[in-house]
């Protein structure tokens, strides 16, 4: 009997610490700041809080609290496993990214990607923790809208690292570094998409990039909206361990009337960013050591193909992208047949 009364209390105790959230006060700069986070979350979720107040990067944080070592060093921790108590005050130390200079090798590390279990995949994107969490970032993200939604056009979501740009190399001009055929690439799909770029970077990053390739302004195609690392959230794996992804239920949810799971695709040359929505997400082979592959590299064109093709569906989440390639062909051969 005793056993079950400190179980269940146990568990109670647990699931108010996970569950619940609690505010957090954090001392930066001569200012204080308060963060609401959940034991759910992890030291990364809590430096993007912390980030959403204060701008200093995540990456450029150096959290102090009483009795817990270098756990803030660890990414990855849930809070939960963190005695954090909403009356102690925690102290922040960083500097906010300069202006102008943002050094591209900065950006975040390029962890190799995986792939996930089927069953795994449908697991966390199914989990109520991660589906909480989701409606959080519904709640705390707002999507600034640069160019209307267009009735009737589907959506297009693009990474910049490695699926536009090559940000690891250097060249004396940012459009050396540019995806091949990018430009011509956003004209024509602009007939049938509505495009959104979204970055694991920081909005800085991502409108001074844009920016320098002509994205921004460009009379042939306009972006609708850009969105950055705030808008990303923390899942957990059982054999992955904890990484972010970009959940397009956010946008979804922001724009009911214009966007679905039923005619949205992302690209990303990171799989495990679409982990909570797989059927819309397709992989693009990373844009690489661009000085090399500038003269070779045809992916833009031939998603291109694609993208027109599998326009004047009503329901692209029905297709598995990992076949896009072959995609074309097939319909041109069934349209031969007919
Ligand atoms: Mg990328």
């Amino acid at each position: 009997m005793s056993t079950e009364t400190a179980s269940s209390s146990a568990a109670v105790a647990v699931s108010a610490l996970t569950e619940e959230e609690m505010t957090l006060t954090v001392k930066w700069s001569g200012k204080e700041y308060t963060v609401r986070v959940c034991g759910d979350d992890t030291v990364a979720e809590l430096k993007r809080r912390i980030c959403e107040v204060t701008n200093v990067l995540p990456k450029r944080q150096k959290l102090l609290y009483p009795k817990v070592g270098s756990k803030f060093a660890d990414d990855s921790l849930l809070l939960s496993q963190i005695p954090l108590k909403a009356s102690v005050k925690m102290t922040m130390m960083g500097t906010v990214e300069d202006d102008i200079i943002v050094d591209p090798v900065e950006s975040p590390e390029v962890i190799d990607d995986f792939e996930l279990g089927q069953d795994e995949a449908v697991d966390i994107k199914d989990k109520e923790v991660n589906k909480q969490k989701l409606r959080r970032r519904i709640e705390q993200f707002k999507i600034e809208v640069r160019n209307p939604c267009r009735q009737g056009k589907k959506l297009l979501v693009l990474d910049i690292d490695y699926t536009l740009f090559d940000h690891r190399s250097t060249a004396e001009n940012p459009l050396q570094l540019m995806r091949p055929y990018l430009h011509e690439f956003l004209s024509a799909v602009y007939a049938e998409y509505d495009i959104m770029i979204w970055s694991a970077t920081s909005m800085k990053w991502v409108e001074l990039k844009m920016g320098e390739l002509g994205v921004l302004n460009n009379s042939n195609y306009k972006i609708t909206a850009l969105l950055d690392h705030m808008a990303m959230i923390t899942v957990q794996s059982d054999t992955r361990g904890v990484f972010d992804c970009k959940p397009l239920g956010l946008i979804w949810a922001k724009f009911p009337e214009f966007y679905s799971a039923k005619n949205t695709i992302m690209f990303d040359d990171l799989r495990r960013n679409f982990v909570m929505n797989p059927q819309n997400g397709l992989t693009i082979k990373p844009f690489r050591k661009a000085h090399a592959n500038r003269s070779t590299d045809q992916e833009l064109v031939k998603l291109t193909q694609y993208l027109l093709a599998i326009a004047e569906l009503d329901d692209i989440s029905i297709l598995d992208h990992k076949h896009w390639e072959s995609y074309h062909e097939d319909s041109v051969k069934r349209r031969r047949h007919a």
